[in-house]
């Protein structure tokens, strides 16, 4: 039915990663992100007055987290920004109790990359850093909602892809891909049942050369999730527009149970967050030799770990796949 489509789909992907820092993002309380499922782990028992938003109180960067992004970037052929800053993002949520969230706007620190998956070239349009808000917990009882901060101020790195990928199965196999390449790098366990990997989605269907109205899905907790919910897009906005209706430019849900999509909101654009440079935190300067030196412990990636398995031990490309995805095997 989807290859029936007379529509091209185009699709971008927006991926949260909680880093493996020590600390969080802006203050010196421990960084959770390993212990969300591991093992019960007291709320609000990793919080200071920074990562609560305390009137008075000044973040400070943390360097590990910036070498981190700045490592991923290089390891997706992005140039790296000699010169960032750190933006507020305003926004009023339980989850969010400073009113606004630490990001970069208009000077990521890495862009322009790129990463090849089968005969794909797909573009990476930025990284950035920023913090991760806390989580609110429904479940407890019926008439409250609870408030976790431990999660608040955790460094988060957001990668945007260019909208280069077009099939469903290509959008898994790249969130797969990076996966992949945030465990090499050691900046993540990127495990999505634990939400140290969150993927979003966009995607417009068009049959003429401009593209079409932008649907994102947020909530995907998988990778099977990723292409089901596009599989799922592509299906609904073909049969809106082959009868001749509008699609409507909003954030639609994933639900696993329901196997399906569901309007959750309109989109905001950029300017309802009135983005303003941060006043408490310096600009991120990088030299030549910083950069360099980040370079130099890049270890070798899996594309390029698999490629090798095939021609020096005469792996098929399925199996050096399979050994690769071992850490401990492939390193042994
Ligand atoms: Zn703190």
């Amino acid at each position: 039915m989807i290859n029936n489509s007379p529509y091209t789909p185009t699709i971008g992907l927006e991926i949260h990663t909680q880093l493996k820092t020590k600390s969080k993002m802006f203050c010196g309380c421990a960084n959770t992100s390993s212990k969300i499922g591991v093992e019960e782990l007291k709320s609000n028992s990793h919080i200071c007055p920074v990562c609560t938003g305390q009137p008075g109180t000044l973040p400070a960067i943390n360097g590990e987290a910036v070498k981190m992004v700045v490592k991923t970037g290089l390891a997706l052929n992005c140039a790296i920004a000699k010169h960032s800053k750190f933006d507020r993002k305003n926004y009023f949520y339980p989850d969010l109790p400073k009113g606004y969230q630490i990001s970069q706007y208009d000077q990521p620190l890495c862009a322009n990359g790129l990463l090849v998956i089968g005969d794909s070239r797909i573009g990476i349009e930025r990284i950035h850093l920023e913090e991760d808000t806390g989580r609110l917990i429904h479940d407890q009882n019926d008439a409250d909602s609870l408030v976790d901060l431990n999660r608040a101020g955790i460094p988060l790195m957001e990668l945007v892809t260019k909208p280069d990928i077009h099939t469903a199965g290509e959008a898994k196999e790249f969130c797969q891909e990076l996966q992949k390449i945030f465990r090499q790098l050691d900046v993540s366990d990127a495990d999505m049942e634990k939400s140290q990997l969150r993927c979003e989605v966009n995607i417009s269907l068009s049959d003429t050369s401009k593209l079409g109205t932008k649907v994102e899905v947020k909530n995907l907790n998988s990778f099977r999730s990723v292409e089901r919910s596009i599989e799922y897009e592509i299906i609904r906005q073909t049969k809106l527009l082959s009868s001749g209706e509008n699609i409507i430019q909003e954030t639609r849900g994933w639900s696993d149970r329901d196997q399906n999509t569901y309007s959750q909101r309109n989109k905001e654009e950029a300017h309802d967050y009135r983005y303003f440079p941060e006043p408490d935190l310096p600009p991120i300067n990088l030299t030549d030799e910083e950069i360099a030196h980040i370079e130099r412990t890049l270890p070798e990636l899996p594309q390029a770990k698999v490629a090798r398995f095939v021609e020096q031990y005469d792996f098929s490309s399925l199996d050096a796949k399979l050994i690769i995805a071992d850490k401990k095997l492939a390193d042994g």
